[in-house]
């Protein structure tokens, strides 16, 4: 058994074990060279005798893998178009491996040029009939992909904990919250009415609301069913076709959705799939045909597609990056607090955009900190699919570098490391991208660990003396995804409420994020072009679709005037 250190030596117990049902082939396990820490060593790079090309989709709905057991003939990533799977005839391929063993799960194509034309080829084509197709069609292949999507419920998770590494049980939510748009989804009748007023005599205005044409969305590796789940639902129901992009570090889920989308009914064309990093987001950028992108992940990638989309003349809708503050107030419910912000720190291994990264204790609340350290230690970290893991590994050797190298920072800088996850690896998985949770106390705003966002299981603390304090802090930063505030006061609440900038905030509720009647709320750098389109909600289908207003004269009488009323109506 695995044991993680905390100032003040108390020691950590971490990793339990639990047999499985192994659907995915026994292995042999890595050679012992593989053991060292060294992370090129850690992964067992693709070569001819280990991959096989794609023929069909390994998983079904009742088979799929649920360990973490090496696959002996991995199986390359098929790409998408016209309602089928092809094999990529990619000369460039990135390696796809288990966080949690480094075993090479799949290889991922650079599609070619020739894929990504004729995946926007095929979106092109399928438009004006997919427009012309009644909503109420829409909706009946809306019903039915929901239906798909909670038969397969846990074979999506499985490939979000194989490729991705959170656990099992999470995975579960990260499916839940995109089948959630789908689900809401099916209400486009009602979403896609529009308004009619007379606006004078025998003149009415009436609004509709029309697709786009094509449209593309890329994708982030942290929640690779839940935001591929925004994106699909909300373009086709309102009439538009996609090209979609999952991160080339976890596209198994979205393969799944393809699938699933193709045996709900969607029409060849409709929605495709394909692959690779930056060359393809390029393409997707430029192409004119595409005049919307969807965009999940990091300021850098974003930034530069909001700009390079927008100034190509497309609407771009993308949600960045993160650091998410909370203020915990003395008197709020210490039990709740402790256990709602150690889940919304370390869930996920922190890799949420909506974690709680960071608390602002106020007073004598940054006293409650052991206590809070004692939760975290307690925490099960693990290989996803085992029984009781809490959270699993980081995505990349080169992330858990990363976020260790941003922990050693706090330290030299002056920090508290209160709990220290840098050497934790669970016993039956040495090769994985292991950190284990982490907390930074006596944090100061200019440290590395604050003005960076960790993306790890990593709480970094500072200290404030008042409610005042807490919100300029917060407000300071430059990111404005969301906030919490522990307080059993409803006036301290309110004052917080009003006063915060960012754009969703939790009272007495560590993750607030808002279930899709409403939107995705983001604020300042977390959001690219102010906060303007935000994912799902109305607000969804509004960005993905253009209105038109139609202003129309019926006259009750004959015109008989003989002279034209060339100033502007008064309406007196
Ligand atoms: P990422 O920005 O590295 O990658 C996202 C997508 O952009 C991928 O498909 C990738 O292939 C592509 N990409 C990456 N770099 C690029 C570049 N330079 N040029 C063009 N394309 C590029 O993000 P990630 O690491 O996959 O995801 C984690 C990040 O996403 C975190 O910052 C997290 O806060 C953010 N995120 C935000 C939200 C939100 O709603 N605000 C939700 C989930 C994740």
């Amino acid at each position: 058994m695995q044991r993680l250190t905390i100032a003040r030596g108390i020691n950590i117990s971490a990793g339990r074990t639990a047999s499985r049902l192994i659907l995915s082939p026994p292995v042999s396990t890595l050679p012992a060279r593989m053991a060292s820490r060294d992370t090129a060593a850690r992964r067992l790079a693709a070569t001819a005798q280990h991959i096989r090309p794609y023929s069909a989709l390994a998983s079904t709905a009742t088979s799929f893998p649920q360990t973490h057991e090496q696959i002996a003939q991995p199986q390359d990533t098929p790409w998408f178009v016209d309602n089928e799977f092809k094999a990529s005839k990619a000369d460039k391929w990135i390696d796809l491996h288990d966080p949690a063993t480094n075993n090479l799960v799949t290889r991922v194509p650079q599609s070619t040029d020739a894929e990504l034309r004729a995946a926007v080829d095929s979106a092109q084509k399928a438009f004006p009939a997919w427009r012309n197709t009644s909503v109420l069609a829409r909706q009946q292949i809306m019903f039915k992909f929901v239906g798909l999507v909670r038969e397969n419920w846990d074979r999506l998770a499985a490939s979000i904990t194989l490729e991705q590494g959170k656990t099992f049980a999470d995975a579960k939510g990260d499916v839940l919250r995109g089948l959630q748009v789908a689900e809401a989804a099916c209400g486009a009748p009602e979403l896609l009415k529009g308004e009619v007023l007379e606006v004078a005599k025998d003149m009415e205005t009436r609004s509709y609301r029309e697709p786009l044409g094509v449209t593309a969305a890329i994708c982030p590796f942290n929640f690779p069913a839940m935001i591929p789940l925004w994106c699909i639902p909300i373009a086709t129901v309102t009439g538009n076709t996609l090209v979609l992009k999952p991160s080339e570090r976890d596209p198994g889920a979205a393969m799944i959705l393809a699938e699933l989308a193709q045996k709900a009914g969607f029409p060849s064309g409709v929605i495709n799939i394909i692959h690779g990093a930056h060359r393809t987001v390029d393409f997707l950028l430029d192409a004119p045909e595409i005049k919307a992108i969807s965009f999940v992940g990091g300021n850098k990638a974003g930034e530069y597609i909001f700009s390079r989309g927008s100034a190509n003349g497309k609407r771009v809708q993308a949600n960045l990056g993160a650091k998410n503050h909370a203020a915990v107030l003395p008197d709020c419910n210490k039990n709740h607090f402790l256990n709602a912000v150690t889940g919304a720190a370390f869930g996920a291994a922190g890799q949420r955009c909506m974690a709680l990264s960071t608390l602002v204790m106020v007073g004598e609340t940054k006293e409650w900190l052991p206590e809070l350290a004692e939760r975290a230690k307690a925490l099960h970290v693990n290989g996803g699919f085992e029984e009781g893991a809490d959270l699993g590994p980081v995505i990349s050797p080169e992330s858990e570098q990363r976020i260790k190298s941003l922990i050693s920072s706090a330290e030299e800088e002056g920090a508290t490391i209160l709990l220290d996850g840098r050497n934790f690896k669970p016993e039956k998985y040495p090769n994985g991208n292991w950190v284990g949770p982490t907390i930074i106390a006596n944090v100061k705003p200019h440290m590395k660990c604050y003005t960076e966002e960790i993306f790890g299981p990593v709480l970094v603390c500072l200290n404030v003396e008042t409610l005042d304090d807490a919100i300029e802090m917060i407000n300071s930063n430059e990111y404005g995804n969301g906030t919490a505030i522990f307080t059993k006061s409803g006036s301290t609440a309110e004052t917080f409420r009003r006063n915060i900038e960012a754009g969703q905030i939790g009272i007495n509720v560590p993750i607030p994020v808002p279930l899709p009647m409403f939107s995705f709320t983001g604020n300042k750098k977390s959001i690219a072009g102010g906060g303007a389109n935000t994912f799902y909600g109305r607000p969804g289908i509004n960005f993905y679709t253009q209105q038109k207003t139609v202003t129309a004269m019926w006259s009750s009488a004959d015109a008989i005037s003989q002279k034209a009323d060339v100033a502007m109506p008064t309406h007196s």
